[in-house]
């Protein structure tokens, strides 16, 4: 089952861009400066590049000022990643020129955008993406005092930034539709999307009801990932994602035929596949093989391609050779020592991902509200029920001990030492869940538990941050003498 190939996928095309060996030093995170003369160093080399490459230093003049303050890997599969990231508002700015289809998807995280990307010629992503903005350019955006205008302030998380970029319009183009799911949604997402409607927007809203443990006798499904749902909840959003597929194909004006699905499914297999090899070895190989930054960072090509599927299985694929080439040589970018930290929750400032390695940490397993974005799409099983099942597997619309307990798989499955709870400003969710997950990690792991909180930018925290990361690193390694 699922055993799709990049061979498979009809948009996969092997690249030689920067496959060669690596010149001069082994692998490392590099400062922006010191990426200045890495790329000049590359090019002169001969490096090939695709029409998004280029010097990671243009992107900080375009305002994305938190570069600035990372240490990046020093891969051309790293700058191929992070080009294509920085670029895809460029890319949407074009879908847009040649009259593509456009289509919105607001908090599944994961499964509309498989759905829109089986239609030909349409393009989706997630203006939640907008989370990040903040951090990304240091708040140069100004796109949460648009949110506060309207009335979206700081009690809600980063996500209000997406309001702030669909009604200023400066990141993406306007989607001509836009999908949200309700229901088992956070309040954060609920107050912000309830506010498009009146601003213009044109919103199909779809059900995802909150799942629940199946009662004795009831018939149940088991999901992707392990949870598992009453077979009626799987039903019920069966019916709500035909909804969904009857308004893409609607808004597309072609048909969104079964056979359409199931090929757009192996091509999200093919993103999954890889991403899953990249995290067993990023999680797994003795000496860690790629920075967490960039590892999260290929996650999040899970949830919509970055606006071009093609491309992301291209990146991922480059990526995957440069990790195996580096653990077949028993290299890494982190002492062999570093203690190996289970990370819930994404951080709202990137460069986090940097002070824990700095501490003297490594990701070893994450959960950052998107794992079903992770998991293969089961092919055995007609596409809407395949998809349907994709949608109850969020960690999100269950309850916090599911979530515990997925999380506690996890860290048993990749041996990690401690775990990290990274608290998300003003987060719905985040008030009691970081509780109930640090203690039934400590019940049934036992390893040491921080709960930290990261705003998008954590510079003036940044030494009591480091300080509790080493203490919890210190901590982690005397338990384990
Ligand atoms: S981070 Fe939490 S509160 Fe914010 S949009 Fe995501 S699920 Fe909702």
């Amino acid at each position: 089952m699922n055993d799709v190939t990049p061979g498979d996928c009809p948009n996969f095309r092997p690249t030689k861009m920067g496959l060669s060996p690596l010149p001069g030093d082994g692998p490392r995170r590099i400062t922006l400066d010191e990426w200045d003369t890495r790329y000049a160093e590359l090019r002169a080399g001969g490096l090939g590049e695709p029409d998004y490459g280029g010097p990671l230093r243009r992107h900080v003049l375009d305002g994305d000022r938190r570069l600035l303050r990372l240490g990046m890997d020093n891969s051309a599969a790293a700058l191929r990643l992070w080009n294509f990231l920085l670029t895809e508002e460029d890319r949407l700015r074009r879908a847009d020129d040649q009259g593509r289809t456009i289509v919105a998807a607001i908090k599944d995280l994961g499964t509309v955008p498989v759905m829109a990307y089986a239609l030909p010629g349409v393009v989706a992503f997630y203006p939640d993406g907008a989370w990040w903005l903040p951090c990304i350019m240091e708040h140069g955006t100004r796109l949460l005092e648009v949110a506060d205008s309207l009335g979206i302030d700081d009690s809600f998380c980063p996500v209000r930034a997406m309001l702030g970029a669909l009604v200023t319009g400066r990141h993406f183009p306007r989607p001509g539709l836009i999908t949200c799911s309700v229901g088992a949604v956070c309040d954060d997402v609920s107050a912000i999307a309830g506010r498009l409607p009146g601003l213009g927007f044109r919103v199909l809203w779809w059900e995802v009801p909150h799942r629940r443990r199946p009662e004795p006798g009831e018939k149940a499904v088991r999901l992707p990932g392990g949870f598992v749902a009453p077979a009626a909840h799987v039903a019920l959003v069966k019916a709500e994602l035909q909804r969904v597929r009857a308004a893409l194909a609607d808004y597309a004006e072609q048909p969104l035929t079964d056979e359409r699905l199931a090929a757009g499914i192996a091509r999200a297999n093919v993103v999954r596949r890889l991403l899953g090899e990249l995290r067993r070895l990023g999680f797994g190989a003795p000496r860690c093989p790629l920075p967490a930054l960039e590892l999260l960072i290929a996650e999040m090509l899970a949830l919509h391609f970055c606006s071009d599927l093609g491309e992301t299985i291209a990146v991922l694929e480059e990526l995957l050779v440069e990790v195996r080439r580096r653990v077949a040589a028993g290299a890494g970018v982190l002492p062999a020592d570093a203690v190996r930290v289970f990370w819930v929750n994404p951080v709202a400032d990137l460069r986090v991902m940097n002070l824990l390695e700095d501490a003297g940490g490594r990701i070893c397993g994450t959960e950052d509200l998107f794992c079903h974005a992770l998991h293969r799409i089961p092919t055995r099983l007609p596409p809407m029920e395949a998809l349907a099942r994709m949608v109850l597997a969020d960690p999100m619309v269950g309850s916090a001990a599911d979530r515990a307990a997925y999380v506690c798989r996890q860290i048993r499955r990749f041996g990690a030492q401690a775990a990290v709870i990274s608290r998300i400003p003003g987060a719905s969710h985040c008030a009691t869940e970081g509780a109930v997950i640090a203690e039934t990690i400590r019940r049934r792991i036992g390893i040491p538990v921080l709960e930290i909180e990261v705003p998008p930018i954590t510079d003036a925290l940044e030494p009591a941050l480091r300080t509790r990361l080493d203490a919890l690193v210190e901590t982690a390694r005397r338990s384990g003498e």
